[in-house]
C-alpha cells in the first residue's frame, strides 16, 4: 500500500568514546540491501574460488604488506573509534592481523589441499580415498566493537583464502575500521562483491543471519549468542559463536609476585577490561594473597587513564556510557557484600565522558555478580584459595569457559592445574595474549561459544569437508553386493574372522572360507 509518511533510515553513530564527538553517520543496510550484498557475493563466488589458490594467498600478501604500510593510520583510527592506547591498536590489533595473514600465506596451500586418506579396512583396500576440503560459499559475519579490527580481519582471511565470499555486519560502534578492512582488501585485489560491509545495528545483523548465507561466523555476548543459536538452528545454519568469558587467573603459592601481579593487572586492564580474555577473576593462594594485593595495588597507582592517543596512557575509555554504567553496578553490588576496594572505584569525568578509575577488590566472594557476569570494564577482583582442589573448583565455577591462566615457577605443576580446567585455552605464567598466536586454536567452552577461529581448526570452519572416494578396480563387483546366501554368509564369516580374530591359526582359518568371495561367482 503506497504510503506518503517517509520512513527515516536508521543510522548508527560512530563516536569517539574518549571525547563523545561524532566521527560519522552511516545508514544502515534494509534487509534488502543485506540480501542483495549476499546475492552478489553468491554470484561472484564461483570466479574467486576458480581462481588458484596461490593466487589467492598473493592476495593475502598484498594485503599484508599494503596493512604493514598504513598500520600507523589504522592504529589511531582503531584508537579513536573504540577507544583503546595507540600501541594496543598496534600491537593487539595490527600486529594480530599481520601475523595472522603471514601464518596464512606460510600454510594455507599445505592445509587446504586434497588429503589422501589410506583405508584400515581390508575390503576397502581398492579405493583411493580423498579429503576434499571446499568453501562454503557465502560465509557472514558479525563482529563486535572491543577488537574492530583483529576479531573481523583474522577471520575473514581465513575466510577468503579458504575460497568463500564474505558479507560482514560490523558492530554498530565501530563500523569505521571494518570499512578501512574493506578498502584495503578491496585495493589488494579482492573484488568488491567479494568482501561487502553491510553496516548497520541488531537488527540489521539480524537480516543477514536470515539471509541466504552459508555459514555464520559471530562474535559477541552471550545473549546476542544465544539468539542467534537458536535462529540458526531452525534453518540448520552452521554457526561459530564466539562469545563472553570470565576468565580466572589462578595463583598458586611459588608463583614470582612480581611478574604474577604485573600479568594480573595486564590482563585485566588491557583494552580498559573490554577483552574477551581479560582476567575477570583472580585466585590468590593464602601465604601470597597479602603481599600480591600490596604489590596489584601498588602498580595501579602507577597507571595512566587517558585518551589513547596520547602515548603515555596505559587505559583508555569505555566503549559508551551503557558500559560505564554496568561496571559502576558491578563494584557497587560488591562493595554492599562486603568487597573491599582496594583502589579505583570511582568514575573519572574529569577525563572525558566514559573513563573509570582501575579498580581492585579483594574480599570478593561467588555471591557477587563481580566474579558471576561479565564484567567488561577495568576491573580486577581477587579472592584467597588454601588448596589447589578449591582453585580448580573456583576456576571452573563459572557459565563461561573462554580462558584462563595458572601461575607458578613449576611448569609441570602449572600444566597439571590447566588441565583440570575446563576453558578453551589455559596459558600458563601468562595472559591474553593467546590471541596473537596465530597457529593456537581461539575458542571457549559451555557458554563461551563452540567453534573455532584462528590457526589450523579456524581455518578448518570456513570449509566443509567432502570426501570423494575412486575406485582402483572399477570393473569388478563388489563382494558385498547380492549373492547373499549360506555360501556367502559362511565367506563372510571367515572374512571377519580372517581379520579379526584372536590368534594366527583362526585367522588362517577365516581367510580359505573367506577364499571364494574373491571369486565373484554368483554375485549380482
Ligand atoms: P553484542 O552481542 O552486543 O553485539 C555483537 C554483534 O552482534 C554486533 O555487531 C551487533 O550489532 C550484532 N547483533 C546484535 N543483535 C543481533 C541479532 N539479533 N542478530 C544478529 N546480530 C546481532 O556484543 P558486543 O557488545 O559488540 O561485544 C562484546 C561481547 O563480545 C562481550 O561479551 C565479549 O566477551 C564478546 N567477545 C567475545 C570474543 C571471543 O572471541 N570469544 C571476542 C570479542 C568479544
Amino acid at each position: 500500500m503506497a504510503t506518503d509518511v517517509q520512513v527515516a533510515a536508521r543510522k548508527v553513530v560512530s563516536l569517539n568514546p574518549a571525547t563523545g564527538e561524532t566521527l560519522r553517520e552511516l545508514a544502515c543496510a534494509s534487509e534488502q540491501e543485506v540480501h542483495t550484498a549476499v546475492a552478489r557475493a553468491r554470484g561472484a563466488q564461483p570466479s574467486w574460488l576458480a581462481l588458484d589458490i596461490r593466487a589467492r594467498i598473493a592476495v593475502l600478501n598484498q594485503f599484508q604488506h599494503l596493512l604493514h604500510e598504513k598500520k600507523s593510520d589504522v592504529a589511531r583510527l582503531i584508537t579513536n573509534e573504540a577507544g583503546k592506547p595507540y600501541v594496543e591498536a598496534l600491537t593487539t590489533e595490527v600486529m594480530v592481523v599481520l601475523d595472522a595473514a603471514r601464518f596464512l600465506i606460510e600454510n594455507a596451500y599445505r592445509l587446504l589441499r586434497d588429503e589422501p586418506l589410506p583405508h584400515g579396512n581390508l575390503a576397502m583396500k581398492m579405493k583411493a580415498g580423498r579429503i576434499l576440503r571446499e568453501p562454503y560459499g557465502v560465509i557472514g559475519i558479525v563482529s563486535p566493537w572491543n577488537y574492530p579490527f583483529s576479531i573481523p580481519a583474522t577471520e575473514s582471511l581465513a575466510a577468503l583464502v579458504a575460497g568463500n565470499a564474505i558479507v560482514i555486519k560490523p558492530s554498530e560502534l565501530t563500523s569505521l575500521v571494518v570499512l578501512e578492512l574493506a578498502s584495503l582488501l578491496h585495493q589488494a585485489g579482492v573484488p568488491k562483491e567479494i568482501f561487502q560491509v553491510v553496516v548497520g545495528d541488531g537488527a540489521t545483523g539480524a537480516a543477514l543471519l536470515n539471509s541466504e548465507i552459508d555459514k555464520l561466523i559471530f562474535t559477541g555476548s552471550v545473549a546476542t549468542g544465544k539468539r542467534i543459536a537458536q535462529a540458526s538452528a531452525a534453518r540448520l545454519l552452521p554457526v561459530v559463536l564466539e562469545l563472553g568469558g570470565k576468565d580466572p587467573m589462578v595463583v598458586l603459592e611459588d608463583a614470582d609476585i612480581d611478574v604474577a601481579s604485573s600479568g594480573a593487572i595486564w590482563g585485566a586492564f588491557v583494552n580498559a577490561g573490554q577483552t574477551c580474555l581479560s582476567v575477570e577473576r583472580c585466585y590468590v593462594q593464602r601465604k601470597l594473597y597479602e603481599p600480591f594485593l600490596a604489590a596489584c595495588v601498588r602498580k595501579v597507582k602507577q597507571l595512566r587513564v587517558g585518551n589513547g592517543l596520547n602515548p603515555e596512557t596505559d587505559i583508555g575509555p569505555i566503549i559508551h556510557e551503557r558500559q560505564l554504567n554496568l561496571v559502576a553496578q558491578q563494584v557497587e553490588d560488591a562493595k554492599a557484600s562486603g568487597a573491599r576496594v582496594l583502589t579505583g572505584g570511582t568514575r573519572l569525568p574529569e577525563l572525558g565522558p566514559n573513563f573509570y578509575a582501575p579498580t581492585v577488590l579483594a574480599d570478593v566472594t561467588h555471591e557477587m555478580k563481580v566474579m558471576r557476569e561479565e564484567t567488561f570494564g577495568p576491573v580486577l577482583p581477587i579472592m584467597l584459595f588454601d588448596t589447589e582442589d578449591e582453585a580448580i573448583a573456583l576456576a571452573n565455577d563459572s557459565e563461561y569457559g573462554l580462558a584462563a591462566s595458572v601461575w607458578t615457577r613449576d611448569r609441570s605443576r602449572g600444566e597439571a592445574i590447566a588441565r583440570r580446567i575446563d576453558t578453551g585455552t589455559v596459558m600458563v605464567n601468562d595472559v591474553v595474549s593467546c590471541f596473537g598466536i596465530s597457529e593456537a586454536p581461539h575458542g571457549g567452552f559451555k557458554s563461551s561459544g563452540t567453534g573455532r577461529t584462528h590457526g589450523r581448526f579456524g581455518l578448518e570452519e570456513m570449509v566443509r569437508i567432502k570426501y570423494l572416494d575412486s575406485e582402483h578396480l572399477p570393473r569388478m563387483k563388489k563382494v558385498w553386493w547380492y549373492g547373499y546366501g549360506e555360501a556367502f554368509t559362511g565367506q563372510m564369516e571367515g572374512f571377519v574372522n580372517m581379520q579379526f580374530a584372536r590368534g594366527v591359526g583362526k585367522r588362517l582359518v577365516g581367510a580359505i572360507r573367506a577364499a571364494g568371495v574373491f571369486l565373484g561367482k554368483g554375485r549380482l
